[in-house]
Order: C-alpha cells, then sequence, then structure tokens
C-alpha cells in the first residue's frame, strides 16, 4: 500500500539515530552556540567530543552536561585540571593539539569546526580525511590553505557545510546546478563598529571599542577583524573557495542592519536573499540538521517593524583590508596564507595593545610585501609560509612604536 504524502515525508524526516557531533572550539563563541542548540534537540544529537584550549572550567562543565566519550584541552597545562574536574565521570581526558587532531578523528558523523584560526586547519583536516561532515566556520582554514582543503574534501568524499552567516546565505540561495546562470554573488557586511567614525579618529581606537561589534557578539579576533573590515577580505577568499564564481563577481555591499545576510543575483535579474535577525544560531542550526531543518530559538524578523534596510559601497580607502585581501587572493599561492598569518599576528598584538589599531592593516601589508610568493601543494608548503609569515609580521610589530 502507498504510503500517504505525509507518511512518506515523516518516514524521510524521521531521524534513524541521533547525529553524532564533535565540537572543535566548544568553549567559542560559535561553539556555545552549537551546544545551546544541541541542549534544546537532546534526541536529535549525540555528543562525541569537545574540545578548547585552555578554558577548562567551561569545558569541564560542558563535558558533565553532554557527557561526550572525550574531552580535549590544548593547553596541556591545563591537563591535571581537567583530568580532575572529570574524575569519576567516565569521560576520557586528553591534552595538546595532538590530541585536537586525534579527537577530530574519532568517528563523529559531523564535525563542527569553530576554532579561530590557522590552529583550525589540522584538526579540521583530520576530520575531512575521514570523509566527515564539517560545519564550517573556521574560515581562516579555508582563507590559508583553500585549495588543499577543497582537494581534499573532493578525494575524501567529506561535505563542507558554511556556518559563517554570509556563506550559509549564499548555500542556502545557489544554484549550484546552474553555475553559468549566476551573474553575481554579494556578500553583504556591517560596516563594524567604526564604520562612522571619522578617518581622522581611527589611529587612538582602542580594543574594547573594536571589539564592541554593533550587531554580532562574536570572539574577539572576528570583532577585531570586523572592525577592520578584513573580516569582509576573508570572507571573499573564504566565497571564491566554497562557490563556482569568478573572485571578480563577487563583490561587497554594506548593509548596516545585518538582516540581510548575503545574496546571488542570476543572469535573469533575479536576486535570491537569505534573510534573519542576527543571531548565529540560525546559520548553525542550518548547518547542523542538514539537509533537513530544526528549530533555533533565534528572534525572528518583524518586517512590520523593520523600518529600513539601507545599503552602501564599502569604503576601500578608509578600509583598505578589503583591498588587501582581494590582491592577495589574486595573487595566488601562498599570499592568502601569508595575509591570514600577519592578521592573526597583527590583531594579537592590537589586542594586546603593542600597536595600533591602523597598525593591523599595515604590518599584514609590509609582510605580504616582504614575503616571497610561492605556490602551496601541501600542507607542509602552507605551514613553511604560515610559519615565516608569523616571523617577518612579529619583527614588524616589533619595529612599530608602541600606542602610549
Ligand atoms: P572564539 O575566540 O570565541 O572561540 C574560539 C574557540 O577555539 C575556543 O573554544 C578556543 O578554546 C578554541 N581555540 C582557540 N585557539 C585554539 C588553539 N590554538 N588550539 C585549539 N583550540 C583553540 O571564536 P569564535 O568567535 O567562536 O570564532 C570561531 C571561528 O568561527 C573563527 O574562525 C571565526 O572567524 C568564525 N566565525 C565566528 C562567528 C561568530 O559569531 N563568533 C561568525 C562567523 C564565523
Ligand atoms: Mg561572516
Amino acid at each position: 500500500m502507498a504510503l500517504s504524502i505525509d507518511e512518506a515525508r515523516g518516514a524521510v524526516r524521521a531521524p534513524s539515530k541521533p547525529r553524532r557531533i564533535t565540537v572543535l572550539g566548544s568553549t567559542g563563541s560559535v561553539g556555545c552556540n552549537t551546544l545551546d542548540l544541541i541542549e534544546r534537540n537532546r534526541d536529535r544529537f549525540e555528543v562525541v567530543a569537545l574540545t578548547a584550549r585552555s578554558r577548562v572550567d567551561l569545558l569541564a562543565e560542558q563535558a558533565r552536561n553532554f557527557r561526550p566519550a572525550l574531552a580535549v584541552i590544548a593547553d596541556e597545562s591545563r591537563y591535571a585540571e581537567l583530568r580532575s574536574q572529570l574524575a569519576g565521570t567516565g569521560i576520557e581526558v586528553a591534552a595538546g593539539m595532538d590530541a585536537v587532531v586525534e579527537a577530530s578523528r574519532r568517528p563523529a558523523d559531523w564535525v563542527m569546526a569553530a576554532i579561530v584560526g590557522a590552529a583550525g586547519l589540522e584538526p579540521t583536516m583530520a576530520a575531512i580525511e575521514r570523509g566527515a561532515v564539517v560545519g564550517l566556520a573556521n574560515k581562516e582554514t579555508l582563507v590559508c590553505a583553500g585549495q588543499i582543503v577543497m582537494k581534499a574534501i573532493a578525494e575524501n568524499g567529506a561535505t563542507l557545510l558554511p556556518v559563517d552567516s554570509e556563506h550559509s546565505a549564499i548555500f542556502q540561495v545557489i544554484d549550484f546546478e546552474q553555475p553559468e546562470a549566476i551573474e553575481r554573488i554579494i556578500l553583504t557586511a556591517s560596516g563594524g563598529p567604526f564604520r562612522q567614525v571619522h578617518p581622522s579618529q581611527l589611529h587612538s581606537v582602542t580594543p574594547a571599542q573594536a571589539v564592541a561589534h554593533p550587531n554580532w557578539m562574536m570572539g574577539a579576533k572576528i570583532s577585531v577583524d570586523s572592525a577592520t573590515m578584513m573580516n569582509k577580505g576573508l570572507e571573499v577568499i573564504e566565497a571564491a573557495h566554497l562557490f563556482p564564481v569568478a573572485t571578480d563577481r563577487i563583490e561587497i555591499v554594506v548593509h548596516p542592519q545585518s538582516v540581510i545576510h548575503s545574496m546571488v543575483e542570476y543572469t535573469d535579474g533575479s536576486v535570491l536573499a537569505q534573510l534573519g535577525t542576527p543571531d548565529m544560531r540560525t546559520p548553525i542550526a542550518y548547518a547542523l540538521s542538514w539537509p533537513q531543518r530544526m528549530t533555533s530559538p533565534s528572534k525572528r524578523l518583524d518586517f512590520t517593524t523593520l523600518s529600513a534596510l539601507t545599503f552602501e559601497p564599502p569604503d576601500i580607502e578608509r578600509f583598505p583590508a578589503i583591498r588587501v585581501a582581494r590582491e592577495a587572493l589574486q595573487s595566488g599561492g601562498n599570499a592568502p596564507t601569508v595575509l591570514n598569518a600577519a592578521n592573526e599576528v597583527a590583531v594579537t598584538a592590537f589586542l594586546e595593545e603593542r600597536i595600533r589599531f591602523l597598525d593591523i592593516v599595515r604590518v599584514v601589508e609590509d609582510t605580504l610585501g616582504i614575503m616571497p610568493n610561492t605556490p602551496l601543494t601541501c600542507l607542509d608548503d602552507v605551514r613553511t609560509s604560515d610559519a615565516l609569515a608569523r616571523n617577518i609580521a612579529s619583527e614588524r610589530v616589533a619595529a612599530l612604536p608602541r600606542p602610549n
């Protein structure tokens, strides 16, 4: 007897068993949002492993709550603390970066890559190499090793689901079947906290001002990247690897309300957009439950009270990071790896008040000018360029006058 449409739908949608999830970077902003969604949908998920860098109290609390088989702290000096906090729980405990990579190798159906920076590359690759479904928040992985990562995905039958809100938006509206029908991708940008700050004041802005993003609550590094707009530069590079569109067709528009998360324009003039309130739980939920949908508690848009959606071109003079990132993408080879490494060094130096805000992009540009452009053929090439660029960027930082 044939199933009714509703029965058939139910049969397809009913999860046969809980999806087994590993969260890399579980104590961060994206990691905590991921666990918040899992908490609200306990029957659909089972946590296999959790990893963090140094926040041992939060990691132990998460482990007691979600009962993974394994909890890993990257900072080895915190191992004893984690072990004692999880004593008697039966949860396996490990420490060090190798253990983080090992955690990612454990059989889980789905891995959330939410470590910040190039530190996320090796653990993410470990999940890709065993053919996992990977939710990618860690955009730096694609920036510093895009070709190698995408090749590994194809070779290992892995699946990469973008978590970055712009890329999730594009993923939801793009027609992968007809790349020739895509005219352009339009990445929206909030413009960050300094969109309206007078350029003459930018040299003296503080780390506290830079991390105070107007729309999104995020980790410190991506918040500073949003303030310099390097974040949008990194996202152009990320989009170039994820989507079948020439780089000169990836455009940026500043949209301060962060309601439209990005758009795809087709050759017939149609523009498809994904909208929502700025809450990372929406794109995370999309990736977590893909190819189905799940509920998220994010606040809903009320179109009757939305007063205005505004758009303006990015101010490239004021935010040169966008130009620098596009040039690195154009140069290819190790240039994006160098861009990313130098930016990580410079952002850390700014957060530690060793350089000024405007010096961040200066350090990145100087480093790109000094480093020879070489091709990337394997992960070792990425590691070498990343390390060299960090050395050069650190020297540039040391050569700059300290802010008073
Ligand atoms: P965060 O700083 O809040 O968290 C980072 C996580 O990674 C933490 O759990 C930390 O313990 C772990 N970690 C950091 N360095 C590590 C290392 N060396 N080794 C092992 N673990 C390490 O960062 P976040 O804001 O959650 O961002 C995570 C990633 O997601 C970044 O790549 C960011 O660009 C991207 N992203 C974040 C948001 C957001 O809303 N926060 C939005 C889009 C994309
Ligand atoms: Mg984004």
